[in-house]
């Protein structure tokens, strides 16, 4: 029994980021072995693809309510207006830098993990346009959770969010009470779902390992390339992203790169390294203070809604991993699927939590939105795991760009305000 537990102990003390990274390995190596044979590890797998699948909706919901309802309308000034259209345009530009890299590299071309009977069904009833936009309006806003539309839900989600922030101000104390009373649940609800997150997360070695050697069995080494390809595709838009959007921005606001990336260097370092931009926070706070002189005003507000709302890292991340399971189940995305990533890769990155893989649970959302539900056994489950394998990797960068966005939004923003202590610039 004694010994029993201290088996446990070791599995649990031992970093998660290396055990994912070891089921991923050894996952390979068993399926290559073993081949086909090996496919009786399928109910492992599933059981991981079953236990995210089971916090998406929720997720999703509370993260968004909680995003949307922590803007205070009254902070909403020029400040405000001009942060959130900074951090909505560059999370746009970030997906699209992450479709033209995915198009590009075609990561996942080849792997032929078969076509999912879901995405083959959804490309024939193609609605229109305008239907489209009609429809994430949800008529029922409770059908929409229990039959998983997240479009609908994120719409109503984020009004549901606005209207609670403003119930936090009324002057009826009774209203603004009850606001906060919602604010707290459903930050209750997000705080809990990230900690079954964290649970779900002890067990993702084991169903990585499973779902690997499967991908392995059937496709054996050549398997290993696309996830290179990944890899290196968005570790390409992340540098781009930044040397050429953040660059620009910077220098058409009279701001030189080099000082930035200079007084940037730790925060960009920190989230790299702890893989969480809430995490990140209280260090890119001190740089933006002590390194760019922006006035604490601007960026107690910036920042912190940064580290929550603003994340183009995984916007990029989501963009790449989109393109790969199309291309991984042999259903390349279509035009139409992909201004359908943009639009949800940019809302699921506002729903993203600062916190270590958070982007990969959402990734199921985006992937949702154009008809590729990760459901057990499903070849986009398969395709999912290879994603969720390196996940660690592709988290650090994108964390790291995430916290650069934050940084430049928030000089430029200052700047134009004029609210830059020119003097602390060295
Ligand atoms: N780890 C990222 C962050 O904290 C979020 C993500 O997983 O994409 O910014």
């Amino acid at each position: 029994m004694k010994d029993k537990k201290g088996v446990m102990d070791w599995y649990f003390k031992f970093n998660l980021l290396y055990r994912i990274l070891i089921g991923l390995v050894l996952g390979a190596l068993v399926g290559i072995i073993f081949g086909e044979s090996i496919a009786w590890l399928n109910p492992l797998g599933s059981l991981l693809v079953n236990l995210l699948k089971m916090i998406v909706m929720p997720v999703i919901l509370s993260t968004l309510v909680v995003g949307a309802a922590s803007i205070n309308p009254s902070s909403l000034g020029k400040v405000g207006v001009k942060i959130i259209v900074f951090y909505l345009l560059t999370s746009a530009f970030a997906v699209a830098i992450g479709l033209l890299m995915g198009n590009i590299f075609r990561p996942g071309l080849g792997l032929e993990l078969g076509v999912a009977a879901e995405a083959a069904g959804k490309e024939l009833v193609k609605p229109s346009f305008i239907n489209t936009l009609l429809n994430i309006i949800p008529t029922n806003p409770f059908a929409s959770l229990t039959s998983g539309d997240v479009l609908q839900v994120i719409f109503f989600a984020i009004i549901f969010g606005i209207t609670i922030s403003y119930l936090k101000l009324s002057k009826n104390e009774t209203i603004k009470k009850s606001g906060e009373v919602l604010f707290d649940v459903f930050n209750g609800l997000a705080e809990a779902m990230y900690l079954i997150v964290q649970g779900v997360l002890q067990y993702a070695p084991i169903g990585v390992f499973a779902l690997i050697a499967v991908v392995f069995g059937k496709q054996g080494a050549k398997a290993f390339g696309p996830l290179g390809t990944v890899t290196v595709a968005s570790f390409l838009g992340y540098i781009l992203h930044v040397a050429i959007v953040y660059t620009a921005l910077l220098m058409i606001n009279k701001i030189s790169p080099k000082a930035f990336f200079k007084g940037a260097r730790t925060p960009m370092i920190t989230a790299f390294v702890t893989r969480s931009s809430g995490g990140t926070l209280p260090v890119t706070m001190k740089a933006v203070d002590e390194e760019f002189g922006v006035d604490k005003k601007i960026y107690s507000f910036t920042l912190p809604l940064g580290a929550t709302i603003n994340m183009d890292g995984t916007a990029i991340y989501q963009g790449v991993c989109a393109l790969f399971i199309g291309f991984a189940i042999g259903m390349p995305l279509s035009f139409g699927q992909q201004i359908t990533v943009i639009l949800t890769a940019v809302l699921a990155s506002i729903g993203t939590a600062g916190v270590p893989g958070a982007g990969a649970i959402m990734l199921l959302m985006v992937l949702n939105s154009v008809g590729l539900p990760v459901t057990a056994g499903s070849p986009v489950a398969a395709a999912y795991a290879m994603i969720l394998g390196i996940d660690a990797i592709l988290d650090m960068g994108r964390t790291s760009v995430n916290v650069t966005g934050d940084m430049v939004g928030t000089w430029i923003v200052a700047k134009s305000e004029k609210m830059v202590d020119e003097s602390k610039l060295r």
